[in-house]
């Protein structure tokens, strides 16, 4: 299959969304509408060294096809990382950034027949918040999705005031936040990691349910392993490994 073309996007607004996230939101240069599956990702061209292949970086789409030419990333500032230290350095609005996608296959059948479950920690919430938020507006009939997030302290919940109203709106979703960093002096709900959560959504033998990994491979490589020794089948579990 022929590679997409390299488009131009402009970064349009930037927002803190955590002590090192950031959301960044781009505008398509000379476009229609930005035609993607919510899941998949862009891969953008930073000028961060003189090899193509090198200056490559991809990120989830975070926002939903919306019938606009725009979109937004959600990205953490790696320490020493090359790609986001320039981007949160120097992204500001107007700068114009070569863009290549959509791309990738980490995406939602057509019809829900199962129940879902996301599991996810960090900047991995992405796809599945453009996969949620996609499915309430399209209204696509579903059954039970649960939404696991991880991360380490109360001030690291990406999209929490969105996610709790989300849940409250539609009473399929069911949100689950893990902290491994607070106390329970400090934080009502769950205290420890994701893979707590998940196995307790399936302690009753609960099978028929498909399952999206997205994050670092730590905790995606454990969580497959899991739920393997829980007796899911292989095609039942589906990763986006972020590195
Ligand atoms: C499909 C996909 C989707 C993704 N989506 C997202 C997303 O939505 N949000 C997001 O935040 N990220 C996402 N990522 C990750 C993203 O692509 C980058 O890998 C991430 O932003 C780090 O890039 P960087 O250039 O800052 O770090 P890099 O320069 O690539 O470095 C990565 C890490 O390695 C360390 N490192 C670099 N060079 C060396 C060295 N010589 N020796 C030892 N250590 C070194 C750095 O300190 C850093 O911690 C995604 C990745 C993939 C594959």
């Amino acid at each position: 299959m022929a590679l997409l073309p390299w488009q131009t996007a402009v970064i349009t607004r930037v927002t803190q969304e955590t002590a090192n996230t950031r959301r960044f939101f781009f505008e398509i240069k000379d476009s229609g509408p930005f035609v993607f599956r919510p899941g998949q990702f862009v891969t953008l061209d930073l000028p961060i060294h003189d090899k193509q292949s090198k200056r490559m970086r991809s990120y989830s789409v975070a926002s939903w096809p919306d019938g606009s030419n725009t979109f937004e990333l959600v990205i953490v500032l790696m320490e020493g990382g090359a790609g986001t230290t320039y981007l949160f350095k120097e992204g500001k609005p107007g700068m114009e950034i070569p863009f290549r996608g959509p791309l990738g296959h980490f995406c939602l059948p057509d019809t829900l027949e199962r129940d879902i479950c996301m599991i996810c920690t960090g900047t991995g919430i992405a796809p599945f918040r453009s996969q949620v938020q996609y499915i309430r507006h399209a209204q696509v009939p579903c059954r039970d999705i649960h939404i696991i997030f991880g991360t380490r302290k109360i001030g690291d919940i990406l999209y929490r005031s969105e996610l709790e109203q989300l849940s409250r709106d539609m009473p399929c979703l069911h949100y689950h936040v893990a902290l491994s960093r607070e106390t329970p002096e400090s934080w009502n709900g769950h205290i420890g990691y994701v893979h707590d959560i998940y196995e307790k959504v399936c302690e009753n033998g609960q099978k028929d349910m498909d399952f999206y990994l997205c994050g670092w491979k730590n905790m995606v490589d454990e969580a497959r392993n899991r739920l393997k020794d829980m007796g899911y089948d292989k095609e039942r579990i589906h990763l986006e490994l972020y590195g």
